[in-house]
């Protein structure tokens, strides 16, 4: 089955002023705009507070707007947290949902991702769930056990047709070190992924949810992950924060 392609940019807590963020939106809307393929989609994963402004910049262009994160409680007294449906109003269509960030620095569990993407998909907003081991977890062998523990309690009682669902995988080790998992040992874990998913729903539902790898992808990287049968994508860190190096990477995915 082909899938399509999805190169999903996580600017995490950056740019730090709102012109610097329109600037970085519009110079790589402008960079690909008539270049990329249209077999991939790109999205700026943005800070809350820029959400507006970059879906006003991206509006009549291709590209998505997401959120990084939301909590699982529609509305209410829950001081500094934004909700599904606000992100839905806003125009996202993505949220991404339990980055290693998240989970190590604000102890975010399996069992608190999995409510946030269960309300995530009663508002139209497509999760991309992230797993991933750490270093530790890999010399000791645990890669496998860990990514499958994550997804499988990440996902619990969360319905999909596949279509609304993406997960990303990103060994820890990976992220914003440089170090790149190799292709093919990042294409295996996708696979295991895509097993995992097969057990979870069904094997036609694992072939439509797209699969992504994270961990200092580049322009000079992305080529080589996208030849690989079980990468339908990647989930970008700091390589999406430059304008010119963002946009070579989507045009070398297509
Ligand atoms: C990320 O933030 O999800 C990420 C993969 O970061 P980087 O590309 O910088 O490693």
């Amino acid at each position: 089955m082909s899938r399509s392609v999805l190169i999903a940019a996580n600017w995490k807590l950056n740019p730090n002023t709102l012109k610097g963020s329109q600037e970085l939106a519009s110079g790589v809307s402008e960079g690909i705009k008539d270049k990329k393929s249209s077999k991939v989609e790109v999205a700026f994963c943005v800070p809350a507070i820029y959400l507006q402004a970059i879906e006003s910049i991206i509006a009549k262009s291709p590209i998505k707007l997401g959120g990084q994160n939301l909590y699982f409680e529609e509305k209410g007294a829950f001081t500094g947290e934004i909700s599904a449906p606000m992100l839905t109003d806003i125009g996202a269509k993505y949220v991404v949902l339990g980055h290693s960030e998240r989970r190590t620095l604000f102890a975010e569990t399996d069992e608190l991702i999995s409510k946030k993407a269960q309300v995530s998909l009663k508002h139209n907003l497509i999760p991309i769930v992230c797993v991933g081991e750490t270093l530790e977890q890999r010399e000791k062998n645990e890669t496998d056990s860990v990514i499958i523990s994550q997804l499988n309690k990440s996902l619990k009682s969360v319905e999909t047709n596949g279509d609304n669902l993406v997960i990303a995988y990103e060994p820890v080790w990976a992220i914003g070190t440089g170090k790149t998992c190799s292709s093919e040992e990042a294409n295996r874990v996708c696979g295991l992924i895509r097993q995992g998913l097969a057990k979870l729903y069904s094997k036609e539902i694992a072939e439509k949810v797209l699969i992504l790898y994270g961990g200092s992808v580049k322009s000079n990287t992305i080529k080589e992950q996208m030849q690989q049968s079980e990468i339908d994508g990647a989930l970008v860190g700091g390589a999406s924060l430059i304008v010119d190096e963002f946009v070579q990477l989507v045009l070398n995915a297509g």
